[in-house]
């Protein structure tokens, strides 16, 4: 088999080949047929997250080091598995969890893998889906994806449940209160769709591109902002009843304020963007209007396979996908890298790759 992977930080993705894996234990081996391509390939292949103002969190610092299979949307069929593995039902079209953690800790065993402080993620720690191959540590993190189109699948692994868990998070009356979603890219788009799919009646949007606006039109959103005029906080503190949550999916200074400023009392700070930058908050307004910050990040196996049903249910179409074949790995990450991409790139293996738009 074929590995697409990072041998060295900061280089491109070298071809190795090797024996095809063989299942111990529990394992389950998955041929690849669809991995997305994330942004978080790219912050992995260079080594390190830029924090912002010159601090960069190192990679290497954190147990993560070449030879590195990148990937994390992974989807494939069920080539093999071990002998402890049990009925896993060969042939079969699954969606991989990719956020696995130790699996012995409080947090993974409450179902909060993705928490876990000793994390051996798929296409971090342990190698990912840039691999005509994967091995997945337990059947428990295959999720039955029959009958969903692959390429559309693949990223609800990482973008679409990022999406997700952040609206578990935003709490109040779907019906009744007011929902603002900062940031109108891939993450926002995706959120808007799982929000009406989640009952949200009362989605505002805010994005500084008039691009991404007009698209967060068209997609539905009930009020539609530009966060630097300054009649847009306005608007959202004139929504009847007030801002009961904002989602932030840029996460920077300027964002954060923004939506800080509008929330009502009791409303709910979520933030997912990380852009980077540091905001000041007043310690005592804190109390006085009783808000609640919180941070989300991607989200959990049982979330996953919620996100999953929905999608299945409405028929939901999160992001717009480009399909291209897993050999062209590399030119997949220089063209994210380029920003040039509209939705998501999806590497495919095995088949005719089909073109989903
Ligand atoms: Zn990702
Ligand atoms: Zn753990």
């Amino acid at each position: 088999m074929k590995r697409y992977a990072v041998t060295e930080f900061g280089r491109p993705l070298c071809t190795l080949v090797e024996d095809d894996p063989v299942p111990r234990g529990t394992e389950v081996v998955v041929a690849l047929e669809r991995c997305g391509v994330c942004h978080t390939d790219l912050h992995l292949r260079e080594g390190h997250y830029d924090l912002g103002g010159g601090k960069r969190l190192s990679l290497a610092e954190r147990g993560v080091s070449p030879p590195l299979t990148l990937g994390h949307e992974i989807l494939g069929r069920i080539a093999a598995a071990g002998p402890e593995a049990g009925e896993v039902g060969a042939g079969r079209r699954v969606l991989v969890y990719p956020w696995i953690g130790c699996g012995s800790c409080h947090r993974c065993r409450d179902g909060e893998e993705n928490l876990c402080a000793a994390g051996r993620c798929l296409g971090v720690h342990r190698p990912g889906g840039f691999a005509e191959q994967v091995v997945v540590p337990h059947p428990r993190y295959l999720i039955d994806v029959e009958g969903l189109d692959p390429s559309a699948a693949a990223p609800l692994a990482c973008s679409g449940l990022t999406a997700y868990s952040a609206l578990r998070k935003v709490g109040g009356d779907p019906a009744r209160d007011w929902l603002l979603l900062v940031g109108a890219g891939g993450l926002g788009q995706s959120a808007l769709a799982l929000a009406r799919a989640l009952g949200h009646a009362r989605v505002a949007v805010a994005d500084t591109a008039p691009d991404k606006r007009a698209r967060a039109a068209a997609l539905g959103a009930d009020l539609v902002l530009d966060p630097a005029d300054p009649a847009a906080r306005d608007a959202l503190l004139r929504l009847e009843s007030g801002l009961s949550a904002a989602i932030d999916f840029v996460g920077t200074a300027g964002t954060a304020g923004f939506a800080l400023d509008a929330l009502r009392r009791g409303g709910r700070f979520v933030v997912v963007g990380m852009f980077g930058g540091e905001i000041a908050l007043s310690l005592p307004l804190l109390p006085l209007r009783a808000l609640t910050l919180a941070g989300s990040y991607v989200g959990n196996l049982g979330e996953l396979r919620d996100l999953v049903a929905l999608v299945r249910a409405h028929g939901l179409t999160l992001v717009e996908t480009e399909t291209v074949p897993l050999a062209r790995a590399e030119d997949a990450m220089r063209r994210l890298a380029g920003g040039t991409v509209a939705g998501r790139i999806v590497l495919a293996h095995g088949g005719q790759p089909a073109h989903g738009g």
